[in-house]
């Protein structure tokens, strides 16, 4: 998919907002599957070896620093022969702010009756290939984990500052040829900014722990001592024997334990470890059972895990979301927040939260709105929370107002004005707010020329149209031609519709045969029949899944006709291609079936992509968003696809905010992160599916109806 999505691709990662918290640049502290590890590679030649599953490292569960595994090292150290293991970091998505290390830090288990001698030489490598200084390390004792420090300044110059951010891994290296088999366990591979030698002096407390049908849901009091590294989780089987079972970063305050087993009882007690691993006291233990869930509830599970991202995981002084978690700790998504505010009305009406404090949070977020830097009344896609200050994530082009990511948000806000209708000064000034931020919004600025047939994507006062992208369906972007539509104060004709959203000369076309990479659908409609369904409109088989989520989770997709067709059956036939293709799996890919479907836009092994239903566009990439969201289209496989998802792969999929980003099977890789844009759907489809909540409440704004009512008259 070239084009969509264009500011996805560009430059990720360019000025720095001063206060954003930095990370500890880490090569490894867990690794999220058995086997393999991921972001590992080996090589061995001439009678050197190491030992490795398909040239990565393997993982040991039997020996860990950091509960659950750690990464083995055996190998020999041949006369005639080199062996090196590579660790690469896992680039985060906004992980991009780092500490200034003072240390090169890593912990060792060496098991008894193991060849001694001379341990691997590490060094650290950048993009460019660039090595560090060469240092070998010693650690003498055995059966136990010792820590190795190593100055970070041994390491020369070159991989400090702003070259931080470009050290791409680390790299162990045979440093002796004697022929011997050795063998150790590494783990917590990180640069330390200084070495805590205090413990953190905090006490910890669990303030719940729920059962679900197979794991436990632990929240504790939030830890704001930022000498805390991470939270250790301890359970029991017994209420007596404690063993460690994982770590959290400190800034989360929930763990899912993922037992796996249904009708069981454990407790649970957590410590509190500083950047030098040093331990508090455990916490009093609690005590939760797994039980069978209905199906009813298993929505109510996924639907509030997804929306704790938007309402724990909000950012502070904004109350919206952030891109994504772990990500940037103060940078929040415009669109994604959107999608969030939808997901915290449904939390209000399914009492995940009162009404009270709803109405508080929206206080909050309008008065953000109204100090947010704007550009003809349009948002931008990126901002520093404390500073409402844009900020251009993507690339210094894009510094401006954020036409599709601003229809998101003004979409959620629409919902929130329907929502919010009691006569008490909060949800009246909520109300007004909303009103005025609506009513303030240039859709018609974003036409660029007065006579234009076309609304364009960004505007910036310094840039200006420089990134000249037109919105041409179909895609995500049909929100934003509804609602500029809408307008009641600054709308286009409802005939844009036509000749920008679903244009059909040349201009239309090239644009979808290029992201398409096909002719079909490239004239907006499609009219194939793809694994036995007709498409009426969409390009290639349809394309990926979110386009039938992001402007359909308050405009009804019931209610948009046009020309050409009725949106939520064409939607609707969307999502059974993606659940067919799947089923038949072109690709081989490991784990598709009937109930492991849905190729859509998330991170992935190589970061993110918009996978689609069609071979050079399928990764072997599975985001449960992906079936999921779609439940008012394909309630049956969408249910299927939740349950597989939950019951056979929660153990490394399911987290404190539910489904993490996407899984990959085929490569043994499942995302470390959850994506603003990805969970909000999950909650907000689902309920458009269970009591079309969401839906409602959009529909029945005055401005949504005449907007509509323009379009009914343009067809
Ligand atoms: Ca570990």
């Amino acid at each position: 998919m070239k084009g969509l999505l264009a500011a996805c691709s560009l430059m990720i990662g360019s000025v720095a907002m001063a206060q954003e918290p930095a990370y500890d640049l880490s090569f490894f502290s867990n690794s999220r599957m058995k086997g393999d590890y991921f972001f590992s590679r080996t090589t061995d030649e001439g009678n050197s070896w190491i030992e490795s599953v398909g040239n990565k490292l393997p993982v040991s569960e039997r020996y860990a620093h950091t509960p659950g595994n750690s990464l083995k090292l055996e190998y020999t150290d041949g006369k005639q022969g080199k062996w090196t293991a590579t660790i690469r970091r896992e680039d985060k998505r906004g992980q991009d702010f780092f500490a200034k290390p003072k240390f090169l830090s890593f912990w060792i288990y060496l098991p008894s009756g193991q060849n001694t001698g001379m341990f691997p030489v590490v060094q650290l490598i950048k993009g460019d290939s660039t090595l560090s200084k060469e240092v070998i390390f010693q650690v003498a004792k055995k059966d136990q984990w010792s820590q190795v420090l190593i100055p970070y300044n041994l390491l020369g110059p070159g991989f400090d500052g702003d070259q931080l951010r470009r050290i791409t891994a680390i790299r162990f290296t045979q440093s002796i040829k004697d022929d011997l088999k050795k063998n150790f366990y590494i783990d917590d591979i990180e640069l330390l900014p200084e070495n805590y030698k205090t413990a953190a002096g905090y006490t910890p407390a669990i303030v719940s722990a729920k059962g679900y049908s197979k794991h436990i849901d632990l929240a504790w009091k939030p830890v704001s001592n930022p000498a805390v590294r991470y939270v250790k989780i301890y359970r029991s089987g017994d209420g007596k024997n404690f063993k460690p079972i994982g770590i959290q970063e400190a800034f989360t305050s929930r763990y899912a334990d993922f037992t796996g087993i249904t009708g069981e009882t454990w407790s649970y007690k957590i410590s509190l470890l500083n950047h030098n691993y040093d331990e508090t006291a455990l916490s009093p233990a609690v005590k939760a059972s797994t039980k069978e869930l209905s199906d009813s509830a298993m929505l109510d599970m996924v639907q509030e895990a997804s929306f704790r991202y938007y309402w724990e995981g909000a950012e502070k002084a904004s109350g919206l979301a952030k891109e994504n978690i772990a990500g940037r700790h103060n940078m929040i998504a415009t669109g994604a927040s959107g999608f969030g505010i939808m997901a915290l009305i449904t939390g209000a009406e399914r009492k995940f939260i009162t009404r009270q404090q709803a109405v508080d949070r929206f206080v909050q977020i309008v008065g953000f709105l109204e100090r947010a830097d704007k550009f003809h009344g349009v948002v931008g896609h990126f901002y520093d929370g404390p500073s409402a200050k844009v900020e251009p994530f993507f690339g210094k082009r894009d510094n401006g107002g954020d036409l599709v990511e601003h229809s998101f948000l003004v979409q959620g806000l629409l919902a929130a004005r329907a929502y919010f209708n009691g006569n008490d000064a909060k949800e009246k000034m909520i109300r007004e707010r909303i009103t005025k931020f609506w009513e303030q919004s240039e859709w018609d600025w974003y036409r660029r020329y007065p006579d234009s047939k076309f609304l364009y994507w960004h505007w910036s006062p310094d840039q200006a149209w420089v990134i000249n992208h037109q919105l041409i369906g179909w895609n995500e972007t049909m929100v934003t031609y509804l609602l500029a539509i809408a307008s009641p104060t600054h709308g286009v004709p409802a005939s844009m519709y036509y000749s920008g959203w679903a244009n059909q000369d040349s201009t239309g076309k090239k644009y979808r045969s290029n992201w398409g990479e096909t002719e079909e659908g490239s004239a907006y409609t499609n009219g194939n029949t793809y694994f036995g369904i007709k498409l009426d409109v969409g390009v290639s088989n349809g394309g990926p899944l979110f386009f039938t989520h992001y402007s359909y989770m308050g405009y009804d997709p019931h209610g948009i006709t046009d020309k050409y067709t009725n949106y939520f059956t064409n939607n609707q036939h969307i999502a059974q291609i993606n659940h067919a293709y799947a089923i038949q799996n072109p690709g081989k890919y490991k784990g598709y079936s009937d109930s492991a479907w849905g190729l859509t836009a998330s991170d992935g092994p190589d970061g993110y992509s918009a996978d689609e239903p069609v071979l050079r566009q399928d990764r072997g990439k599975l985001a449960p968003t992906g079936a999921i969201s779609s439940f008012p289209y394909t309630p049956e496989a969408s249910m299927k696809a939740l349950k597989n998802f939950y019951n056979n792969y929660g153990a490394f999929l399911w987290g404190e905010y539910g489904f993490r980003d996407a899984v990959n099977l085929s490569q043994n890789w499942t995302s470390d992160i959850y994506m603003g844009l990805n969970q909000a759907p999950m909650t907000v489809m689902i309920e458009n599916y269970r009591t079309g909540l969401i839906w409602k409440l959009f529909m029945s704004d005055r401005d949504v109806q005449a907007g509509l009512k323009k379009l009914e008259a343009a067809r």
